[in-house]
């Protein structure tokens, strides 16, 4: 199955000069989602994580079947004074200004190997401010799954020397 025929592509959004990789329409076809679930599975499961540390809000789409599909556990990494009780938070560069990420403290047993997941990577500004979390929990990465990669962007290069899978390269 070719998934590039299920990712749209919408010029000029959420501002000019912005190709965005829409997945909905891969979501919406039961064949291609049950596809990129499973082939994400197979390709981090060598990486044996405990965990899986979904991004809002579209590393929830598919992080939470992924740790279904492997049988391990799921926590969110969410934007600032979404989550109830204690948090850990990381702060990172945008174009302008920069923004956080937040995780419980208590999202993993300590000592876990936890695996990142977003949809996709651009600058890897998002994935690298999660690694800080990851490690403020006392748990390790294992390593990142995305269904998307803007290779252009260099994204790769901002996060430490660990697995980086990816199903669609741009
Ligand atoms: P970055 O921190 O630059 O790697 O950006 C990654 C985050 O921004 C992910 O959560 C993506 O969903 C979103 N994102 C960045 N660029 C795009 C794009 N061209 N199309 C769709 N989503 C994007």
């Amino acid at each position: 199955m070719d998934l590039t025929d299920h990712i749209r592509e919408i010029p000029d959004f959420p501002k000019p000069g912005i190709l965005f990789r829409d997945i909905t329409p891969l979501l919406a076809h039961p064949e291609a989602l049950c596809y990129t679930v499973d082939l994400l599975a197979e390709q981090v499961a060598d990486l044996k994580p405990d965990y899986i540390a979904g991004i809002e809000s579209r590393g929830f789409i598919f992080g939470v079947p992924l740790a279904y599909r492997m049988s391990i556990g799921f926590a969110p990494v969410r934007k600032p004074g979404k989550l109830p009780a204690a948090t850990h938070t990381a702060e990172y560069a945008l174009e302008y200004g920069t923004d956080r990420l937040e995780l419980h403290q208590d999202a993993f047993r300590p000592g876990s190997r936890v695996l990142i997941v977003d949809d996709l990577i651009a600058t890897g500004g998002t994935a690298a401010a999660t690694v800080k979390l990851i490690e403020k929990t006392g748990s390790e990465v294992a390593g990142f799954g995305f269904i998307i990669e803007l290779t252009g962007l260099a994204g790769r290069d901002k996060l430490p020397d660990l697995p980086i899978i990816s199903l669609l390269q741009y």
